[in-house]
């Protein structure tokens, strides 16, 4: 009863052996899950809404301000550019949680094909360069393929890599450069290193649980909702592959992605 109304919280003591064990056993794990998974709902829409507000509050300030007359004509384009920039974050919010919403929906599968990995980073990279140019951030391609093509989802690994070039961009000072490198040996792996500001050690084991952000003050200034690397584990994991992390704060960090295929 208490879990219908709610209380995900509570459980049923075990005190016996037999199959009232069991059943206790299974309500129990039920009741588990039902309590992470309304914490999860719960982080979504706290973060969400965090996370609406800043851009709307300045694209409300930008429009009040240009409607009322207060810029003049020589600043409107950099007004604009500014509440372009607002939407740009709001899109990107939007299509992660459209991403997360996708991934929880159980006929999600990935369709892998063979892809030239070299040729499709090139273009993402190359989709990413207005964003580093803008900031100052040299990224630099080292391919060391040996293969002309790996099974992969071409638009998940779009994807993958997006995620993992917008964090290093958002932690990394102008001139530190971000860089990719390609290689075959036996594995396909992709590694993406910036020279940025790091992640603390005690914050490095969590940052692919949902909703974790390290630093909360820090990343507050960066914005997200801290799903980004969760979703990437999980589209590296429904390719069979692997992604860790090493870090060290303010000297940079490195995600590399294994690809078994
Ligand atoms: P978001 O960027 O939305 O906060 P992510 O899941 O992409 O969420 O990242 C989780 C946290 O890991 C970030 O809040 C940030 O603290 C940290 N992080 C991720 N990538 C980097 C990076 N390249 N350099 C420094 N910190 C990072």
């Amino acid at each position: 009863k208490a879990i219908s109304l709610g209380r995900y919280e509570q459980r049923v003591p075990i005190e016996s052996t037999d199959e009232l064990a069991d059943l206790s056993e299974s309500l129990n794990s039920m009741a588990e899950s039902l309590q992470r998974h309304h914490y999860l709902q719960e982080q979504l829409i706290t973060n969400v809404s965090h996370e609406l507000a800043t851009p709307l509050t300045n694209i409300g300030g930008y429009l009040e301000a240009l409607t009322d007359g207060m810029i003049e004509d020589s600043k409107r384009t950099e007004t604009f550019a500014l509440m372009k920039e607002e939407v740009d974050r709001l899109s990107a919010m939007l299509s992660e949680v459209r991403t997360l919403s996708l991934l929880e929906q159980p006929q999600f599968h990935i369709k892998t094909a063979p892809l030239d990995v070299k040729d499709a980073t090139e273009k993402i990279l190359k989709q990413m360069e207005p964003q580093f140019e803008a900031k100052k951030v040299p990224l630099i391609l080292h391919s060391e393929l040996t293969k002309e093509s790996h099974h992969l989802d071409k638009d998940r690994y779009t994807q993958i890599l997006l995620n993992l070039l917008s964090n290093a961009l958002k932690y990394s000072a102008p001139e530190h450069p971000v860089v990719v490198t390609l290689t075959d040996k036996k594995v396909l792996t992709i590694e993406v290193k910036d020279h940025g500001e790091g992640i603390p050690a005690k914050d490095l084991p969590y940052i692919f649980e949902r909703f974790y952000r390290a630093d909360q003050s820090r990343t507050r200034k960066t914005g997200g909702i801290g799903v980004g690397l969760a979703i990437v584990k999980e589209l590296v994991e429904a390719h069979s592959g692997r992604i860790t992390a090493t870090s060290t704060e303010g000297t940079g960090s490195t995600f590399t992605v294994s690809f078994s295929s």
